[in-house]
């Protein structure tokens, strides 16, 4: 009975690790090729300031697969991280970054372009040389594009030389997700970053849980003692929206304000012919 009973457990378990696997290996390989083909899109979400005036956006991956569909970037881009894709896929983000701060010069505004990193393309010694070839080609300054860091990627010092670089060229760097990782507070902020974004966690929190409101308030104190800009990520509500800007944050993202969109969508918008509602 015992036997039976271990085999039929073993049929119900076995056929969704199976599934699991697979999903992973055809993801794995899909990706591989589409970023062969640069066949990635981006979609681009607004920050705003105090006002509510627009900054800037932040360019956001997206990738369909005919078998899977939308697949989230919270899935497939530690993926792309493993097999190496990423640097395919940051390549195609810089220069989609860089066109998209050319047309938005073109039309005579001063809004930075945001690009997401991953740690291993820090780890790339030709990212720098890529990074100023799609200014070059577009001919765009560094300083219209943000580079969007996470706490992991600075975790690792040796990264510290070609941070201090980028900052040289002019490119503004942000430290993406502050709060869930785990370095020190006082450590991360001797890095060569120029903006925090508060991670969406906290500011979902901050209307309801007492914690929350005193990380962001000390989080705040920091980044002013030391000259840095702060970000809000993640901003639904009125009530939060109001709460962080009493409390001194300088921009602000999240779907109260837009959610991320197709990019023509965002220059319509900006040339004024968007949807106003
Ligand atoms: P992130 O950089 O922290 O981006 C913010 C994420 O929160 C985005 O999810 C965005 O769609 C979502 N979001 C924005 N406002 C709100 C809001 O008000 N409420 C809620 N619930 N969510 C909001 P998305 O697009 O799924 O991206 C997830 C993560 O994937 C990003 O987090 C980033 O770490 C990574 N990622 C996205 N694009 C790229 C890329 O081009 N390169 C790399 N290396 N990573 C990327
Ligand atoms: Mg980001
Ligand atoms: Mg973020
Ligand atoms: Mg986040």
């Amino acid at each position: 009975a015992a036997k039976a009973q271990g085999k039929n457990r073993l049929q119900i378990y076995e056929p969704s690790i199976d599934q699991d696997s697979l999903r992973r290996v055809r993801l794995l390989s899909q990706l591989r090729v589409d970023a062969e083909r640069s066949a990635f899109t981006f979609e681009a979400q607004p920050k705003v300031d105090r006002e509510g005036k627009v900054t800037g956006a932040e360019l956001l991956v997206r990738w369909t697969t005919r078998e899977f569909g939308a697949i989230s970037p919270v899935e497939f881009i530690p993926l792309a991280e493993q097999s190496g894709a990423i640097e395919l896929l940051g390549r195609q983000a810089l220069l989609c970054a860089g066109r998209l701060a050319q047309d938005i010069a073109a039309k005579g505004l001063r809004l930075h372009i945001a690009v997401n990193l991953s740690p291993r393309q820090l780890h790339n010694m030709a990212f720098e040389r890529m990074a100023l070839h799609a200014c070059e080609r577009f001919g765009i300054k560094p300083a219209q594009l943000e580079l969007e860091l996470t706490e992991s990627a600075l975790a690792d010092a040796s990264v510290l030389p070609l941070l201090r670089r980028l900052r040289n060229h002019g490119f503004t760097l942000a430290l993406d997700d502050f709060g869930t990782g785990y370095s020190s507070l006082s450590y991360l902020l001797k890095q060569p970053v120029q903006k925090v974004k508060i991670d969406r966690a906290f500011v979902r929190d901050i209307t309801s849980d007492n914690a929350a409101s005193e990380v962001i308030k000390g989080t705040l104190q920091i980044c002013r003692g030391l000259g840095l800009k702060t970000v809000a990520e993640g901003v639904e509500t009125w009530a939060q929206f109001e709460m962080l800007r009493d409390l001194g944050v300088d921009e602000f993202q999240g779907y109260l304000f837009a959610r991320p969109m197709p990019i023509d969508q965002w220059l319509a918008q900006l040339a004024g012919e968007g949807p106003t509602d």
